[in-house]
């Protein structure tokens, strides 16, 4: 864990206070969101689709949605802390949403649920802007060396300094950010290597990033640490730290409640279950769709072939925490 001292400093002087404007855009995506689903691999194509909009959830507390990966925001007079910033290119209008908010886009902190480009995409406007920016050690490692991606047989390259987290935790960290205390905890390779829930307990608010996917398909970035064990220990960690009246917000979709997260907890059991007897046995993704290993689930896959193969290659990846009879 690194220094626990570097609390971003409060701007003091009065703001206009505006409410949150429910829903004031609903503007669709349809097109654009094509456009970057092609340039922009991993992003769940449904969730590109979804409208703009500002949603008041509870207190200070609003979420900003069609932007990328959800952004949550919490916006006082004094100022404005974000979990995850938007995805590249939708900065400008995250920006015009902000300043619509108390505080009036004076951005403080904003915490990463993890690296990927839909949930960093303003990172650089708000860091160079005097923001502190708060995210796993991984994440950080990732956005400051870049690292390699898979479908493209290239590199990305690390992310300009102004972006990059300040300020990192490896297992568990606690803040108070304007009055507001935050937990900041590791949630193990469950969607990547570097995510995070980000807990505003007075609030009992927890942004929870893609660990959690009522929405659209999960996503299990196998090649970038996720895993489907790591997912559902994860998912068991945020039922153990929330309660019925807990919001869990997600990247993408609207927030839900623990019972929501405890049917998709039971669903990645029962597929871990399924998937980790069959691979034993030796069978291919493909041979365990045939087999019916995503039938009679509590919900419906889009591309219930994508999800298997991501989850076959991640058992795979980690076989060795299977068992010791696995080859
Ligand atoms: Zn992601």
């Amino acid at each position: 864990m690194t220094s626990n001292d570097s609390k971003p400093a409060h701007v003091s002087e009065a703001a206009t206070l505006r409410a949150p404007r429910t829903k004031r855009r609903a503007v669709l995506l349809a097109g654009f969101g094509a456009l970057l689903a092609g340039l922009l691999p991993g992003w769940p194509r449904r969730a590109l689709s979804a409208e703009r909009a500002v949603t008041g959830l509870r207190g200070p507390f609003s979420l900003v949605s069609g932007l990328g990966g959800n952004v949550l925001v919490r916006a006082t007079a004094e100022g404005q802390t974000l979990v995850d910033s938007g995805a590249p290119g939708e900065t400008r209008a995250l920006v015009e949403a902000l300043e619509s908010l108390p505080g009036g886009g004076r951005v403080d902190t904003v915490i990463n649920t993890h690296w990927h480009l839909d949930q960093i995409g303003g990172n650089e406007t708000f860091g160079a802007r005097g923001a502190t920016i708060v995210a796993h050690e991984k994440t950080r490692f990732r956005l400051t060396h870049g690292y390699y991606l898979r479908d493209e047989d290239r590199y990305r390259e690390p992310v300009p300094t102004a972006a990059r987290p300040t300020e990192t935790l490896r297992d568990r960290r606690t803040l108070e950010l304007g009055g507001e205390n935050v937990e900041i905890g590791y949630l193990i390779e469950a969607h990547t290597d570097g995510d995070v829930y980000v807990h505003f307990t007075d609030a009992d608010i927890i942004a929870v990033g893609d660990a959690v996917s009522p929405l659209v398909d999960p996503e299990l970035d196998w090649f970038g640490g996720g895993w489907l064990g790591g997912r559902v220990d994860s998912l068991a960690r945020l039922l153990e730290i929330g309660d019925d009246a807990t919001l869990y917000v997600p990247s993408y979709g609207p927030a839900v409640r623990r019972k929501d997260v405890a049917v998709e907890h039971e669903m990645m059991l029962t597929l871990f279950e399924r998937t980790t007897e069959l691979l034993r046995q030796g069978y291919s993704a493909a041979e365990m769709l045939d087999a019916g290993v995503m039938d009679d689930l509590a919900r419906r896959f889009d591309d219930p072939g994508k999800f298997l193969y991501d989850v076959h290659q991640s058992l795979w990846a980690h076989h060795n925490k299977i068992s010791h009879d696995i080859v």
